[in-house]
């Protein structure tokens, strides 16, 4: 937007004129001239890591407590951002809803609630350590409680909820906790995006269920959207978005249930698997 006084007014009459005044919005031609400027790193410092509902959480006390103390370790050094899933208890309640014939927006609604009560319980074990639960209108404070040092944390299911729209296949919401903390890294142009789960990474079909499953330690998001496995680690939904990163184009994929690998991966080791927007990149 420019500024620019007028020649004929009064010398305080000022008009305002805008690139996008008059448009549709629409226009792919104007669309792509929105592209040119460089995207503001809001929290280039801090770190985004995600503790899995379902692969960390679920597990009880012997997972989580290590994990909290690792955590824990790795205040002083790094300014960090834990996002929270939702696990078993989203997917139950996700099927007492398709069985009562919810739609997608309101399972979102429900899946929301159950990843808040499990950021309550991280922030909780957090909170003897100075971590803070941020709910999502306070997302502002972020800077403010990350520059003083107190990790925050936050659900990971992104605020859709009723306005979630109807995946291509079934009825479960797409955009789910993966997706959720992966934009809040991407929004605020954080330094890592790191998923914490139970595997060491990506093989190419579930371990847990097929024991020839080979790791793929590092690939591209091009390449694994065209070998199209049949299941992942992580949301489906979450490669697309990454198609259109504009800030975070690597992400890790790390075995927390092993001791150390978190801090290796906020130490930017290679300790599972990363998955980066083009070939080039996460090199
Ligand atoms: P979270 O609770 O962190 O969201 P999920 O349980 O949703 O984690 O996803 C992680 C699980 O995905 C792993 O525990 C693993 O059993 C399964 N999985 C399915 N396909 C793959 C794959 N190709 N590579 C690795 N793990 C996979
Ligand atoms: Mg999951």
């Amino acid at each position: 937007m420019s500024e620019s006084s007028s020649t004929d007014g009064p010398p305080e009459q000022r008009h305002i004129s805008s690139r996008l005044m008059k448009e549709s919005l629409m226009d792919r031609d104007l669309l792509r001239r929105t592209d040119g400027d460089s995207v503001l790193s809001m929290l280039p410092y801090a770190d985004v890591l995600k503790i899995g509902g379902q692969s960390i959480i679920d597990r009880g006390r012997d997972a989580i407590m290590p994990i909290i103390e690792e955590l824990a370790d790795n205040i002083e050094s790094h300014r960090m951002i834990i996002g929270v899933g939702g696990g078993t208890r989203s997917r139950h309640v996700y099927d007492l809803g398709l069985q009562l014939g919810l739609p997608t927006g309101m399972l979102a609604q429900l899946g929301g609630a159950v990843s808040e009560q499990n950021a309550h319980i991280i922030g909780a074990l957090l909170g003897g350590y100075g971590a803070v639960r941020i709910p999502k209108d306070h997302f502002e404070e972020l800077p403010l409680y990350l520059r003083v040092g107190c990790p925050c944390v936050v659900s990971g299911m992104p605020p859709y909820g009723l306005w979630e729209q109807p995946p291509e296949v079934g009825r479960i919401p797409a955009h789910r906790t993966d997706c959720g903390v992966y934009m809040i890294s991407e929004v605020y142009g954080t330094r890592t995006m790191i998923f914490i789960k139970d595997v060491d990474g990506l093989y190419t079909d579930d371990p847990k269920k097929n024991a020839s499953a080979e790791f793929i330690p590092r690939i591209s998001v091009s390449e694994l959207l065209r070998r199209d496995l049949k299941d992942l680690a992580i949301e489906r939904k979450l490669l697309e978005m990454m198609c259109n990163a504009r800030q975070t184009k690597s992400i890790q994929i790390v075995n927390g249930l092993k001791a150390g690998n978190i801090t290796r991966a906020l130490n930017n080791e290679h300790v599972g698997t990363i998955i980066h927007r083009d070939q080039e990149e996460g090199e």
